[in-house]
């Protein structure tokens, strides 16, 4: 069956999103950590968190994805900036426990003027620090579209901060069809070409999740703006093939389309009468 769902709003607690995407037609979804601008998170509620756990499962979620606050960036030029993001990530990685087994995604950060070395150096420190062995939740790096000076515009930049993470069979990427489009992965064109790219660079097994976004783009525009499913440059014939492609069609997709609920719930549908079970 297709996982499948949608970015949904944090602040009702987590029993409210699991009932939230059963009713939009979905089995997955993802929520940001805290305020996308970050601050201080709600406080974790253990009878929520159970009352969704026992939803979850005899309701066939079976994982979910946390999204960091945009917001942080670990490899800023301001101490005080990464100090930030360290320890709002580390916060987050203990609260991503009370939903064992499940997935943290965030975005690497941009360097402003020190340079890609320079940041991918701060990047993978900041995980060197929050990692924990005993974790359960794996720390999803996300593939940036390469606007200003984004870290993550290439397999190869993600693949250097994997190589200088300790513990990285704790690391995995969440994939952004989007961002990659506007990257200058031809997703479209070269699906193939482009996984086996991704393979070679960083390895397919590190590949936890899809963020499922049409591009308002054009392709290699570096520009980052999502589009409803089918409405732009990527196109819903692409979609379909990315859902169903062998290598793919096993992970979650994550809708972030500009939508209300009612549009979530149609693209949600449409994906689903789109996928071939086998
Ligand atoms: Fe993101
Ligand atoms: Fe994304
Ligand atoms: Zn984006």
């Amino acid at each position: 069956m297709l996982k499948i769902g949608c970015h949904l709003s944090t602040s009702k607690g987590y029993e409210h999103m699991g009932k939230e995407i059963l009713s939009l037609g979905g089995n997955t979804f993802q929520f940001f950590t805290r305020n996308p601008r970050g601050g201080q998170a709600k406080a974790i509620v253990p009878k929520d968190v159970d009352a969704f756990l026992e939803l979850a499962k005899n309701n066939g979620i079976d994982v979910i994805l946390a999204h960091a606050p945009y917001t942080l960036n670990a490899c800023s030029a301001d101490e005080s900036t990464r100090n930030f993001a360290k320890e709002t990530m580390a916060d987050d990685l203990i609260r991503m426990e009370y939903t064992p087994g499940n997935l943290y995604n965030f975005h690497p950060g941009s360097h402003v003027k020190q340079g890609a070395e320079a940041g991918i150096k701060y990047i993978a420190d900041m995980l060197n620090e929050v990692i924990k062995p005993e974790q359960t939740t794996k720390v999803l790096l996300e593939t940036m579209a390469g606007k200003g000076t984004e870290i993550g515009r290439s397999f190869e930049e993600l693949r250097a901060i994997i190589d200088k993470v300790e513990l990285d069979s704790h690391i995995g990427v969440c994939l952004d069809t989007c961002h990659v489009y506007d990257a200058g992965y031809d997703i479209v064109n070269n699906l193939d070409g482009v996984l086996e790219e991704f393979d070679r660079v960083i390895g397919l097994e590190r590949l936890c999740a899809i963020h499922m976004n049409d591009s308002k783009n054009p392709f290699e525009s570096h520009k980052d703006r999502h589009e409803k499913i089918g409405e732009g440059s990527i196109g819903f014939d692409a979609m379909v093939r990315i859902i169903n492609h062998a290598k793919l069609r096993n992970l979650p997709f994550f809708l972030e389309t500009p939508n209300e609920p009612e549009g979530y719930a149609r693209e949600i549908a449409m994906l689903k009468s789109a996928y071939i079970e086998q």
